[in-house]
């Protein structure tokens, strides 16, 4: 990925403050890699939230051309663009039956993922003209307490004949709270929990892991694993080698760099007091492009950092709505000046560590950094018409 990067030039004529780079061709491998791990499982694609801010319009052709048959969305209105992409796939709706969006699911031949009984009731009294009803998962909860049947309703459904008979469930599933740490014992608890109710229920197809629980091993593979992060290149689970890869680079662009002396302030709230000299970088990146405000810092306590030719530079003082003051003492001239590009993630700069040094989570610094950055898409796979973008 880093010679395609480092030939993917960046045109400052276009104006732009920054840019993410996703890499296709590393996102396509990163599925192989995954559903390899899983077979004889089927392996999903979760791609909720514009394909976790990558751009859902190019991700999902591309995990499609790279074998994918099931996508996982949140959303009907994400379903029906899911739907335009992919006119094959099998796509279920996470947020399931939203009062009053039957139609649009329909519209889009997208499978909402039942989690309460309203829902199951408003999905089953739909009359489809052909009589073959209306494909849906089923969520049962196991232990999150925030979407899915509660075994007291399970209990009910089944025993409503007339109400359970009216169903055509196409996936049983349910969530894992805990799968970010192997070793943590409410996991195989789950795993027992939803093996007993899938025993209520008739024989079909199940699913229970997302990016981290797949790692957990086969047992918690059933017929379906639902990965999103890991696709992205997201190391979902702490302490363990997995299988995927970094795919993202997001740089934004130095505006100025000055000098600063013991007893300058620095930023908003004047939290930085300078104590040695200093060079400072001024970047065109705040939290109104995704950088948590908490990776803010003083001179006690540290913050967040961006990746300048492959060091680490400290963020100094506030990160406001547009800007971020980063420390680039040390670094020569041609590093660090008016329109260089600085990563915010990069090789040096992992989705993780940026999560870890903000106080969150790699998810979160993903699916909201740079939304008002192009994307360049690097890596091509499903349309061989289509070049190596080198220019903004
Ligand atoms: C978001 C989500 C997933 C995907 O989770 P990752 O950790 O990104 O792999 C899978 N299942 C459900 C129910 C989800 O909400």
């Amino acid at each position: 990925m880093a010679e395609k990067i480092s030939a993917t030039r960046f045109d400052l004529r276009a104006g732009t403050t920054g840019v993410m780079i996703v890499d296709l061709a590393r996102i396509a491998a990163n599925w192989r890699a995954l559903a390899a791990l899983v077979r004889p499982a089927e392996c999903a694609a979760v791609v909720k939230a514009d394909a976790y801010g990558l751009g859902a319009a190019r991700i999902i052709p591309t995990l499609i051309g790279a074998g994918c048959r099931t996508l996982f969305v949140a959303t009907a209105n994400e379903a029906l663009e899911a739907r335009e992409l992919a006119p094959e796939a099998v796509i279920y709706v996470l947020d399931g039956l939203i009062p009053g969006s039957a139609e649009r699911l329909i519209a889009a031949r997208a499978r909402p993922v039942l989690a309460s009984l309203p829902e199951v009731q408003e999905w089953s009294s739909l009359r489809p003209a052909n009589g073959r009803r209306h494909l849906a998962g089923l969520h049962i909860d196991s232990g999150l307490n925030r979407l899915g049947l509660p075994e007291h309703d399970l209990q009910r459904l089944v025993a409503n004949y007339s109400l359970f008979s009216s169903l055509n469930i196409g996936l049983v599933l349910s969530h894992l709270a805990c799968a970010d740490d192997p070793m943590d014992p409410r996991n195989p608890t789950q795993l027992a929990t939803f093996n007993r109710l899938r025993t209520r229920l008739p024989h079909g197809p199940a699913s229970l892991a997302a990016s981290d629980g797949l790692m957990l091993g086969p047992a918690y593979h059933f017929n379906l694993v639902r990965p999103g992060y890991a696709i992205y290149g997201g190391q979902a689970a702490s302490g363990r080698k997995t299988p995927v890869e970094p795919a993202i680079i997001a740089r934004a662009v130095v505006l100025q760099v000055r000098e600063v002396s013991p007893g300058d302030l620095i930023g908003y709230s004047s939290s930085f007091s300078v104590q040695t000299p200093m060079r400072i970088a001024t970047v065109a990146a705040g939290y109104g492009d995704g950088i948590p405000r908490s990776a803010s810092s003083t001179h006690r306590q540290p913050g967040g950092v961006v990746g300048i030719a492959g060091q680490l530079a400290p963020i100094v003082g506030r990160v406001s709505m547009d800007l971020i003051t980063v420390d680039v003492t040390g670094f020569s001239d041609r590093d660090a000046r008016r329109g260089t590009f600085v990563d915010l993630l990069g090789p040096n700069v992992p989705l993780e560590l940026a999560g870890q040094l903000s106080g969150t989570i790699g998810y979160e610094i993903l699916t909201r950094l740079g939304r008002r950055y192009p994307r360049v898409y690097v890596g091509e796979t499903t349309d061989p018409s289509s070049r190596l973008i080198t220019a903004l």
